[in-house]
C-alpha cells in the first residue's frame, strides 16, 4: 500500500492480509489461539513474534491487525492498538504511561467516563490531576509544570463543541517533555490533523464514526511505533482490553466507507447549521464549521471540516427542548453519535445528568440545549423534521 494513495483508496485496501485462499473481502479470523509447527517454533514465537505471527487473541489477531493497520494509515500514525471500547482505549493510553507521584493536566470539559478515569481512578493510584478550562491557554500555561508527565484533552468538547488549540497546548506540553494524549472523537479521523498539530497519541471511540452504524463498541489508540509497542501493548495485552475479532471485522468494513459517510454527514450538518442560524426559536446554534462559531479561525486551521455534530439551545428551557424532541419524526432520541441515523440528545437530563448545576453552567449545558448528531438521511428531510418540531 503506497503511502501516497489517497484516503479512499487506503481505506478500501490498506492493511489487508490475504489468507492462502486469496479472498476478496477481508477474512474474519474467529480464533483465540494459533498452532505452531513445532515446539521450537512455539518457543521462538514467545521469544519474539514477527509481523504475521500470532500467539493469542488478547495479544493480537489477524483481523484485528488489519483494522489497526488501516486506521493507523487514516490518522497518519506509525502504529495502532485496538481495544474493546473507547473507554478501554482512554484508560490504557493513560494508565500505561503514568505511575504514582506523576502529574497530569487535563481539560475539564470531558465525556463523563473520561472524567471518572481522571478524577477517581488516576487519583486513587496516587497520580495528581490538575483540571483547566481547555480553551484558556493561560490556564494551561500555569498548570503545566516541569514534572508534568501527560497532557490530556478532548479536542472538541461535548456537547458545546468548543475547540482546543492542539498546536498551542502541545507546544506548552513538549517544552517540559510531557506526552500529549487527545480524545479525538468529535473531530473524526477524516477531519483530524492531530499528529501534524503536535499530538503524540490519538484515541478514538470506534463506537462512533468508525462503526458509523450503531452496532458495536470499540476503541483504538494510535501513536508512534515505540509508544504503541513498548508502552501501551504490554499494558493492554496483560490487562485484557483487546478488541474481539468480530468487532474488528465490522470496524474494518466501516473504514471502507468512513470518508464518504463522514463527509456526507458533515455536509448535511453544514446545511442544517445554515438553516438554523438565527432561527427565532433558538437562543443559540453551535457548529464548528459555521462562521458564527467563536473559534471559526482555529477550526479552519486545525480541522478539515466542521464535523457531524451541532448543538442548539432552544428558547423555553427543558419544557421546550422536550416538546421539540417528542415532535421529531425522523430524528431519534438517543445518546450515541456518528451513526447513520440522526440522533438527538438532551445532555442536561441524560449524558450529563449527574453533573452539579454549577458544573453544567460552567460547561454551557443549559436546560434548552439539544445535541444533534447528523446522520445519512437526506438533509432536506432532516431540515423539515427539525423546523416543524421547532414550530410545534
Ligand atoms: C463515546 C465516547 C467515549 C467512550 O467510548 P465508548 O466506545 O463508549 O467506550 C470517549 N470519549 C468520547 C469523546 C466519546 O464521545
Amino acid at each position: 500500500m503506497k503511502k501516497s494513495y489517497k484516503t479512499r483508496t487506503q481505506m478500501v485496501h490498506g492493511g489487508t492480509r490475504r489468507s492462502q485462499y486469496s479472498e476478496v473481502s477481508e477474512a474474519l479470523f474467529l480464533t483465540q489461539g494459533f498452532v505452531y509447527d513445532s515446539a521450537e517454533q512455539a518457543e521462538q514465537r514467545f521469544l519474539q513474534s514477527g509481523d504475521d505471527e500470532f500467539i493469542y487473541a488478547r495479544y493480537g489477531n489477524p483481523t484485528v491487525a488489519m483494522f489497526e493497520d488501516r486506521i493507523a494509515l487514516l490518522e497518519g500514525g506509525e502504529a495502532a492498538f485496538a481495544t474493546a471500547s473507547g473507554m478501554a482505549a482512554v484508560h490504557g493510553a493513560l494508565a500505561s504511561v503514568v505511575k504514582a507521584g506523576d502529574h497530569i493536566v487535563s481539560s475539564r470539559a470531558l465525556f463523563g467516563s473520561c472524567l471518572y478515569i481522571l478524577e477517581e481512578v488516576m487519583t486513587k493510584f496516587g497520580v495528581e490531576v490538575t483540571f483547566v478550562d481547555g480553551t484558556d491557554l493561560e490556564q494551561w500555561k500555569s498548570a503545566i509544570r516541569s514534572d508534568t508527565k501527560v497532557v490530556f484533552f478532548e479536542t472538541i468538547s461535548n456537547p458545546t463543541l468548543e475547540v482546543i488549540d492542539i498546536k498551542a497546548v502541545s507546544d506548552l506540553a513538549h517544552n517540559v517533555g510531557a506526552l500529549v494524549i487527545v480524545d479525538n472523537v468529535f473531530a473524526t479521523p477524516i477531519f483530524s490533523k492531530a499528529f501534524e498539530q503536535g499530538a503524540d497519541v490519538v484515541v478514538y471511540s470506534a463506537t462512533k464514526h468508525i462503526d458509523g452504524q450503531g452496532r458495536l463498541l470499540g476503541g483504538v489508540v494510535i501513536g508512534s511505533q515505540t509508544y504503541i509497542r513498548k508502552t501501551l501493548e504490554p499494558f493492554l495485552k496483560h490487562t485484557g482490553g483487546a478488541m474481539s475479532a468480530f468487532n474488528a471485522w465490522v470496524m474494518l468494513k466501516g473504514l471502507e466507507t468512513i470518508d464518504l459517510r463522514v463527509r456526507a454527514q458533515s455536509e448535511s450538518a453544514q446545511e442544517i447549521a445554515e438553516t438554523l442560524y438565527q432561527h427565532p426559536k433558538l437562543q443559540r446554534m453551535i457548529y464548528p464549521g459555521h462562521r458564527s462559531h467563536p473559534q471559526y479561525d482555529l477550526v479552519s486551521n486545525q480541522l478539515g471540516g466542521g464535523g457531524t455534530v451541532l448543538s442548539i439551545d432552544i428558547q423555553g428551557g427543558q419544557k421546550a427542548a422536550f416538546d421539540f424532541l417528542n415532535r421529531l419524526e425522523i430524528g431519534l432520541i438517543s445518546n450515541n453519535l456518528g451513526d447513520a441515523k440522526s440522533i438527538f440528545t438532551h445532555p442536561a437530563t441524560t449524558t450529563h445528568q449527574r453533573l452539579a448545576d454549577h458544573h453544567k453552567a460552567a460547561l454551557g449545558i443549559t436546560s434548552g440545549l439539544v445535541r444533534i448528531s447528523v446522520g445519512l438521511e437526506d438533509y432536506r428531510d432532516l431540515i423539515s423534521d427539525i423546523l416543524s418540531a421547532l414550530d410545534g
